[in-house]
């Protein structure tokens, strides 16, 4: 079983992705996770990462790619995998479908939060965790990034019937239960 959390900046797939973690015993693979890690192991790619993050511009696909190929080589993910902020472009897509096709662990399940932008702004301004891309003008770049690069990946799946919208408003527990009731 594979799943998708899909949505802007803000929008809640960092917590909805632990507790998916929790009620289906699935590994989670968030890219920028794995990217923080690598600045802060100032590995190759995150030398590669840093400026674009920093930014609030998106990694090249290429990268992106080639280190979640890598990632999912692990038996860790041989039952499926919980993936958040990936993909982000339509090539990103367009290489997953690929990648799930060769582990066999079925088709990607995308579940597409929907949250107001000034709610966006607002969370991601006060959630504290000292990402140096949580700034009010690094936010603002990532939502540009998110309409213009990364919407059209819904339609790439919505095409196939594989996505589900989502409100992202309210209580935690209460869109946990939303995507609970979607996810087959
Ligand atoms: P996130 O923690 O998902 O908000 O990602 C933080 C930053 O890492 C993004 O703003 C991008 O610069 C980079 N990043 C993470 N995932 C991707 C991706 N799938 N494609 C390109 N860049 C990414």
């Amino acid at each position: 079983m594979n799943i998708i959390l899909f949505g802007p900046p803000g929008a809640g797939k960092g917590t909805q992705a632990a507790k998916l973690v929790e009620e289906y015993k699935l590994p989670h693979l968030s890219t920028g996770n794995i990217f923080r890690a690598a600045i802060k192991n100032e590995t190759p790619v995150g030398l590669k990462a840093k400026s674009y993050i920093d930014a609030g511009e998106l990694v090249p696909d290429q990268v992106v790619v080639d280190i979640v190929a890598e990632a999912l080589e692990d038996d860790i993910y041989a039952n499926g995998c919980i993936f958040d902020g990936f993909p982000r472009t339509v090539f990103q897509a367009e290489s997953l479908d690929k990648i799930l096709e060769k582990h066999g662990t079925g088709d990607a399940q995308v579940i597409a939060l929907t949250v107001p932008e000034e709610e966006l702004i607002r969370r991601v301004l006060s959630r504290g965790e000292g990402r140096s891309d949580d700034t009010e003008e690094g936010i603002k770049n990532r939502l540009a990034v998110y309409q213009k690069e990364t919407a059209p990946v819904l339609a790439h799946y919505a095409n196939r019937g594989q996505a589900k919208i989502i409100e992202g408003t309210g209580d935690v527990n209460d869109i946990f239960n939303r995507i609970k009731a979607v996810l087959s």
